[in-house]
């Protein structure tokens, strides 16, 4: 199953990112108007365009594209989805358009991250031309008409270039890669759900991530519909799961050394994990599905170390 539905005319996609099933979701609105919200990467292209047609729409059809930010499982397809998308308006977070519309230095820094695995992991990045983009600031509004405006908040901790997106009709929050990432026991084989934050490079920064944690919940949401993976209903349990990941990765970064490596990071981070697991009562999985995150996560929370001690934050 690649479609699901999560509420009111709303459904979400499963992206199979990196062939994997529920890993990475898409959502989309079903109205008068449309509307996508993450395209995930170019290598995802034929699932998101799968799931559409399940929910009986063409590209052709959608009039709406926002993507929480650029991070290329979020964003990376954007370009070559607009250019099937002739009708489409590409919705962004002022700090990120320019990587959309220019999406050189974009390339070059997830290259420095992830190396040449980036080509066969996301696939190439096409360029949005700019006149089809839209910047849309904090609190602005986008009406879809029949009573659904979304409301676009920025919300600054896993990148600068990070709006998450306010749905009136579910009283939900699209969060991008802000309130954690849902782990579900169908993706990871394993016989629990498990939640923790993303903390990968660069710009990630704790004590800003908790502060618009703040601020989100108090818009009191009832659902958080995550890019990884699929609504978390009630919301406070996302909340929940990120502030605490967000005070382990704290008390982490305090006990890692000024020279500390992404390689320490990450054995301090898969023993917390495997802690925090058998703390809840589980039977200590293999951590590979989390594999990736956590190489990310580890390299983010060195980044941000060496950034903080530069001045630089
Ligand atoms: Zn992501």
């Amino acid at each position: 199953m690649s479609v699901f539905e999560v509420g009111d005319n709303l459904f979400a996609v499963d992206l199979f990112e990196d062939g994997h099933p529920f890993r990475t979701s898409a959502y989309v609105i079903r109205g008068t108007e449309p509307t996508l919200i993450e395209t995930g990467s170019s290598a995802s292209q034929a699932s998101l365009l799968k799931g559409l047609q399940e929910l009986g729409y063409e590209p052709d059809d959608i009039r709406h594209v926002i993507v929480t930010h650029v991070h290329l499982d979020h964003a990376g397809g954007a370009g070559m989805f607009m250019e099937r998308a002739p009708h489409a308006v590409l919705h962004a977070h002022p700090k990120g358009a320019r990587h959309l519309i220019d999406p050189g230095r974009l390339e070059e820094g997830v290259r420095a991250v992830y190396g040449d695995v980036m080509d066969t992991l996301y696939g190439a990045i096409v360029a949005v031309p700019s006149h089809r983009v839209r910047i849309q600031e904090d609190r602005s509004t986008l009406d879809l008409g029949a009573g659904r405006v979304l409301t676009f908040y920025d919300s600054p901790g896993h990148a600068k270039h990070h709006f998450c997106v306010w749905d009136n009709v579910t009283r939900g929050i699209f969060s991008g890669d802000t309130i954690g990432i849902h782990y579900r026991q169908a993706g990871t084989g394993w016989d629990f759900d498990y939640g923790f934050p993303t903390t990968s490079p660069s710009d990630f920064d704790p004590d800003v991530m908790l502060e618009t944690l703040d601020r989100l919940e108090a818009l009191e949401p009832e659902v958080v519909y995550h890019t990884h993976f699929g609504p978390t209903r009630p919301a406070s349990e996302a909340f929940r799961f990120s502030r605490k990941g967000i005070h382990a990765i704290q008390a982490m970064l305090a006990r890692l050394s000024d020279d500390a490596t992404p390689e320490t990071a990450a054995i301090m981070l898969k023993a917390y994990l495997a802690h925090d697991m058998a703390e809840g009562g589980h039977s200590v999985p293999s951590l590979e599905p989390m594999a990736l995150d956590i190489d990310l996560d580890s390299q983010g929370m060195i980044v941000y170390m060496q950034k903080k001690k530069a001045g630089k934050l």
